[in-house]
């Protein structure tokens, strides 16, 4: 078993990061603050903001066979990239930068034009195209750390991230991605460079471009940090951590300075956007922490994500709300709940390829939430073979994510009467424990959210919650 380089620090900038030269400056002086504190880097960067989307967008348009649209979006990327490297660099480091662009944006011409005279765009070339935002974006980031004294060196990504050939959401292959960053990264930080490299890309062992999935960025990170051993694993993005609710509802919202794995993934599955927790997983389970943090605000401790959830006072970490649900009802008529009933509702669900968010039943009935859809009247008429269906819209789901309800007695009332001028539809207690969600309807999701947070986040443990960020708000009203 190798040993922790607890002097290694992995920082993975996403696309807002590094939306233009100007927030590139930025991430150039956030890796600058670390250097100087004696760590050692490693960066993993996203694409440029919303550039895999336009790829993808390419691609599409070249596969129907749309060419000058495809070219014309890539023109597009093209002057942007152009632009901001003129912004970021001058003199020799310019001077390499500008050919490297243009042949790369030459190469993923060539290839829309394949695409669009095929006329056919597979999983396999549709990952190719996609993996030009990550190939681009690193060059240009470790030509800007070279030209600040930060002795960038860019390493392709394909070179490193070894998976099996599942395009478009390829598994990683953790042994030979460690033997790779051994044999390519590390001396690269032995020498004090900053290897940069694209998050999202990687490559089947025969060397053909894969992709991790969508914002796979994080994911790519947490196999460097993990492959290496790091001493921690910085995300940046835009937002100062993981909140104890969405400050848009609740001015009085905290940052939480440390939660756990498992909560951080409940919340979010429930719509907290900050990142996928399962990508982060390789890094947990080797114990590195993660760091949650602002790009923006990089004075901002933001959150930490630790494997053991730290003991709190309060029972709750975090309140999650999402919108635009419906709820089906659906009353057995005809087969009462017999054998096979419930997989024949569920088939149905299955067929329109329809999520469930939660599920209740009592003996004649099942009452499920999904997010609302076009498919939902075609998906009420399969059922009404089977059953009486009712639908109702509008609703919202409340989820309550905290370990310590585990212990706690009577929490149930409390949330419940915290809110007991609201209609409660539907309540689950999830099989993880460590959650507590209900349906209510969607006008009074502020209303809700607001009680609740007033409730259990107003004596808040100042070890675990960030009691600074009220006082910043109070002040300013
Ligand atoms: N650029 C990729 C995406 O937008 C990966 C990432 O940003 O994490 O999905
Ligand atoms: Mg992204």
């Amino acid at each position: 078993m190798s040993v922790a380089r607890e002097s290694l620090v992995v920082m993975k900038f996403g696309g807002t990061s590094l939306e233009d030269a100007k927030a590139m400056e930025r991430t150039a002086a956030i890796v600058a603050s670390r250097r100087k504190k004696g760590l050692d880097a490693a960066v993993v960067v996203s694409a440029m903001a919303k550039v895999t989307d336009q790829l993808l967008a390419a691609a599409a348009a070249a596969g129907r066979g749309d060419k000058a649209g495809a070219l014309a979006l890539s023109s597009r990327l093209r002057h942007r990239h152009i632009d901001t490297a003129t912004d970021l660099l001058t003199g020799e480091h310019a001077a390499g930068l500008h050919p490297a662009v243009h042949a790369e944006f030459d190469a993923l011409d060539d290839l829309l034009r394949g695409i669009a005279a095929v006329g056919e765009l597979t999983a396999r070339t549709n990952d190719l195209v996609v993996s030009f935002g990550e190939r681009l974006s690193s060059r240009m980031v470790a030509a800007a750390f070279a030209q600040r004294g930060l002795e960038g060196a860019h390493v392709d990504a394909r070179s490193c991230i070894v998976t099996d050939a599942n395009y478009g959401k390829a598994a990683p292959l953790e042994p030979a991605i460690e033997a790779k960053l051994r044999e390519i990264v590390l001396p690269l930080i032995e020498a004090k460079k900053t290897a940069v490299m694209g998050g999202f890309i990687g490559a089947t062992t025969e060397g053909i471009t894969t992709t991790l999935g969508r914002g796979g960025s994080d994911y790519t990170a947490a196999l460097v940090g993990g492959g290496l051993h790091a001493g921690a694993i910085e995300i940046w993005t835009d937002v100062n951590g993981i909140m104890t609710t969405d400050p848009r509802i609740c001015p009085d919202a905290l940052r939480v300075k440390t939660i756990s794995f498992e909560e951080a993934a409940e919340l979010a599955y429930f719509g907290a956007k900050v990142l996928h927790p399962a990508t982060i997983l390789p890094a947990v389970q080797k114990n590195i922490p993660v760091w949650v943090l602002n790009s923006r605000n990089a004075e901002n401790e933001g959150t930490q994500i630790t494997a053991v959830a730290p003991r709190c006072k309060s029972p709750f970490k975090s309140i999650a709300a999402k919108k635009k649900l419906t709820i089906i009802d659906i009353v057995a008529s005809r087969m009462l709940m017999s054998h096979g009933y419930m997989k024949a509702v569920f088939d149905v669900f299955d067929k329109y390829k329809c999520v469930i968010d939660m599920v209740s039943t009592s003996e004649v009935s099942i009452s499920l939430s999904v997010d609302s859809n076009q498919r939902l009247p075609e998906i009420c008429e399969d059922l009404s073979k089977i059953a009486d269906v009712k639908m109702e819209g509008n609703k919202a789901l409340i989820c309550m994510v905290g370990e310590d309800i585990r212990g706690h007695n009577g929490i149930a009332g409390q949330v419940f009467s915290a809110i007991s001028h609201v209609n409660v539809r539907m309540i689950s207690q999830g099989a993880s424990e460590i959650n507590m969600s209900f349906m209510i309807e969607e006008e009074d999701v502020e209303e809700a959210v607001r009680s609740l947070h007033k409730h259990f986040f107003a004596d808040p443990d100042e070890a675990i919650f960030d009691v600074e960020a009220r006082v910043q708000v109070e002040s300013k009203a």
